[in-house]
């Protein structure tokens, strides 16, 4: 059935009589196999979680080894230019430009995904005064709406607007000032068409801020293919930063000798080490920057990314939707229960890079998931997310984790009180 590499992608994973072997076979024809071997993975266990943390790339363990023994043990303070600390939120910014096509001076990497997305609100509101409103969608992220409501109170003459995705484009009208969207839904992984809202928004006068948390690494991001003008995103998912990873804040060069961001710290200013009282901001994408930056955390988000070296976007793309198409091919065909249904569009053109399924008892299903080894996550109220990384994940994990959910949740074996105590994070 499968003769060479290029048969992974035209497989049907619609065959009534696919087997395990099948996807064994489809594991060893699979161009991306060998990434797997970048990234420490505990043996025996299936990791369904990389769209909330990606796992530990080898080359960050040895990174993080060496920028904490040599570079800071060594180092010490020197290490600012030795090993030019100082440049790291501009260097490892230019090596997220291709994952999300841009150029490499328009991203920094730098605080988290929420303070970015303020510092680029209040930016936005200060390219056309006039223009008083903040877009979003009801269904974003929440801490995307906390913010942009916190930038409301802030500024009294502005006002957010929520409505739905679905009515986004009626939505953009002339007092709009930008338009914060999340490029792929964090629940359900449906894709926002990105360059039809960026097309919609310019025609109304108004800018767009995507937030990518859920799409580099995971879908093409094209930024300036899309003209876009604004756009964040978190490093620890699909980008494996690690926990607590700094996040990225994506300027278009057009946009990037009028922006004022508010957060006018040192590391923004033309000349930090002038120690000049009076604000310069620096040139370019720099003056985006606040304070010192993380230097650990960045060293292990900077060899993250490359890991991504070599690695065909395309290819991650086509094997990502086979991932998801067979996850749900095999969940529809061995769940007897209707209580279990599809929570993302089921056309894969439309959805990310995680699955999302609907259970009344989806935490837990997901807990009980997670004693056999299998790890995916639960968003409140009822939606288990299956993150389909194709950096890592085999043919064969998506198949054995396809059959451990039907069997859970048809036997039921959920229903123990021990996969029913809340941790905090779920
Ligand atoms: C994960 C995620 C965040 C997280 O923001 P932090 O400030 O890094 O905690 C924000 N927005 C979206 C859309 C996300 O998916």
């Amino acid at each position: 059935m499968i003769s060479d590499s290029t048969a992974m992608p035209t497989f049907d994973y619609s065959l009534p009589n696919l087997t395990r072997d099948d996807c064994l076979q489809l594991d060893q024809a699979d161009p991306l196999s060998s990434c797997r071997e970048r990234f420490l993975l505990p043996e025996g266990l299936i990791y369904l979680d990389g769209m909330s943390l990606g796992p530990l790339p080898k080359r960050s363990a040895s990174s993080l080894r060496n920028v904490t023994e040599r570079q800071w043990g060594e180092g010490l303070i020197r290490s600012w230019n030795t090993a030019d600390w100082i440049d790291a939120p501009i260097r490892v910014g230019a090596k997220l430009a291709p994952l999300l096509g841009a150029e490499p001076d328009e991203l920094i990497v730098a605080d988290s995904t929420s303070v970015n997305l303020f510092k680029l609100l209040i930016a936005a509101l200060r390219v056309c005064p006039e223009r008083k409103v903040i877009l979003t969608t009801d269904d974003n992220f929440p801490t995307n709406v906390h913010v942009a409501d916190g930038v409301q109170q802030l500024l009294p003459d502005v006002s957010l607007r929520v409505v739905p995705a679905d009515q986004i484009d009626s939505a953009i009208a002339e007092d709009v000032a930008v338009v914060a969207m999340s490029h792929v839904d964090y629940k359900t992984a449906r894709i926002n068409d990105a360059e039809r809202i960026t097309r919609q928004a310019h025609r109304q006068g108004a800018l767009v801020l995507f937030d990518l948390s859920h799409s580099a690494g995971a879908v093409p991001v094209e930024l300036n293919a899309w003209q876009a003008d604004l756009a964040v995103g978190c490093g620890y998912k699909y980008l494996n930063g690690g926990p607590g990873a700094p996040a990225y804040l994506f300027v278009a060069r057009r946009h990037q000798s009028p922006f004022r961001q508010p957060i006018t710290g040192w590391m923004g200013h033309a000349e930090p080490f002038q120690f000049e009282v009076e604000y310069r901001p620096a040139e370019g994408i720099r003056r985006a920057l606040t304070g010192t930056p993380p230097i650990l955390s960045l060293a292990g988000l900077e060899a993250a990314l490359e890991v991504w070296w070599g690695v065909e976007l395309a290819m991650i793309r086509k094997k990502s939707r086979a991932l998801g198409s067979l996850f749900v091919r095999l969940v529809e065909q061995w769940a007897s229960t209707p209580e279990l249904s599809l929570g993302s569009p089921s056309d894969p053109e439309h959805r990310g890079g995680h699955l999302s399924f609907h259970h009344p008892e989806g935490y837990a299903v997901m807990q009980a998931l997670i004693a056999r080894g299998i790890i995916g996550d639960f968003r409140a109220p009822d939606q288990m997310r299956f993150g389909l990384a194709p950096l890592y994940l085999r043919f064969v994990d998506v198949w054995d984790a396809a059959a451990a959910l039907a069997e859970i949740v048809n036997e039921r074996s959920w229903d123990q009180p021990q996969f029913k105590r809340r941790e905090k994070v779920t």
